[in-house]
């Protein structure tokens, strides 16, 4: 990887930046520390076995679960979290889309096709192609979508998410975003014009590591990003979504705090809706290529989606097409609870006119119509929503 800042020149990832709300920081002080004195290597057959036949399951039995000790046991693991699935969600498997309205892009992460280094096309949609998209996906009957934006706040502000998200709810029932880090009064505001649900990736909660991938832009204030799902539901949003990106650091630590951010912030925050994603890193445009810090294969990935599953049972779960269709497929029968279908991650890429590049490469192509069957193959409703406003 070569760094073309010079260290010396990198501003300090730890602190603030203007403009960029501060809160109680004693959630994420928790998490880190949860993190730094995880160690998996620990943790033997019979920690697993007590974990696996507990009642309920609080981080002890978590930790059990996602460490090497546990892998033997994958098989039991996945069916109890089979009968967990069940007994929350029943059948259902949700269905949604995500839909990338920029690509614009203020940070340099060195892992992603879309940092502000990488010469690739760049490309904002404006609200009449926007609504294009948004009546393309609308037509596949999909219910729930995802905006999506590269992170600068220049070329999306606020107020065109806000505008975005609006016309999006014109035509689906629920709307998430993900896009970059805001202040709760911003949350507030999206929250009106229409947003359910925010999903901030972590990354890594590797506060080191985590410097070093993060060269320049806002994205590299660590502790700014850590407290975003707390200041999205400061500012009345549903749900937030947790993920640790697998492989930037070591994906048991990584995995592990993510499911303890989720777990303090379910604590503090009874009414929100937790869900957890678990990407893995992708090969992307242009880029050099950040090697995986570890190996996170398809049995890994399995394991850690059941600790999930059983160390909060209630919560959501969503398995990107960044994953193969084969493994999908058997995911959402064992313990996904909500898989996109249909899915272009380039700029314009729903109604044919594709103006900007792709994020990365994605491994599942299928149609909405293709994921529904196949989820019915296996005894599954593809479910597209379960909220109705009035
Ligand atoms: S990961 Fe997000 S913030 Fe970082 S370069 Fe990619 S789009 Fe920008």
């Amino acid at each position: 990887m070569s760094v073309t800042i010079e260290k010396s020149r990198r501003t300090d990832h730890m602190a603030y930046m203007e403009g960029m709300e501060q809160i109680d920081p004693t959630v994420r002080n928790e998490v880190v520390a949860a993190r730094e004195s995880y160690d998996a290597a620990s943790f033997g057959p019979g920690d697993v076995r007590r974990a696996l036949s507990a009642s309920s399951r609080g981080p002890r039995e978590f930790a059990a679960l996602l460490s090497p000790a546990a892998a033997p046991f994958l098989e039991e693991m996945a069916r109890l979290a089979r009968e967990e699935k069940r007994r929350w969600f029943g059948d259902n498997v949700y269905l949604f889309t995500p839909l990338y309205i920029s690509n614009y892009c203020e940070n340099y992460c060195v892992y992603c096709g879309f940092n502000c280094r990488n010469k690739i096309r760049r490309a904002k949609l404006n609200m009449e192609e926007i609504e294009r998209e948004l009546q393309a996906i609308a037509r596949t009957g999909l219910e729930e979508i995802l905006i999506l934006t590269g992170e600068s706040r220049k070329a999306s502000g606020v107020e065109y998410i806000g505008d975005a998200c609006a016309l999006a709810s014109k035509y689906f029932k629920t709307v998430g975003i993900e896009v970059y880090p805001m202040n709760s009064d911003e949350y507030a505001y999206l929250h009106k014009r229409g947003v359910d649900y925010v999903t901030v990736f972590q990354e890594t909660y590797d506060s080191d590591r985590y410097e070093k991938l993060h060269l320049a832009g806002h994205k590299r204030v660590f502790p700014y990003r850590l407290e975003a799902q707390e200041r999205a539901l400061m500012g009345g949003m549903r749900g937030v979504a947790f993920a640790a990106l697998l492989g930037l650091s070591d994906f048991r630590r990584d995995a592990y705090a993510a499911g303890i951010h989720a777990y303090l912030l379910q604590r503090k925050y009874p009414r929100a809706e937790i869900s957890f994603s678990c990407p893995r890193l992708r090969p992307i445009v242009g880029g050099e290529g950040v090697q995986p810090a570890d190996n996170v294969g398809e049995r890994e990935l399995l394991q850690i989606l059941c600790a999930y599953r059983l160390f909060m049972p209630f919560a959501g779960i969503t398995v990107s097409t960044r994953e193969r269709a084969g493994f999908r497929d058997n995911v959402m029968d064992i313990v996904a609870t909500k898989i996109s279908a249909g899915v272009s991650t380039g700029i314009g890429g729903h109604t044919g006119e594709e103006k900007g590049d792709d994020q990365f490469e994605i491994a599942d192509n299928r149609s909405v119509d293709e994921v529904t069957a196949a989820a019915r193959e296996r005894g599954l409703s593809a479910v597209t929503n379960d909220y109705i406003y009035l």
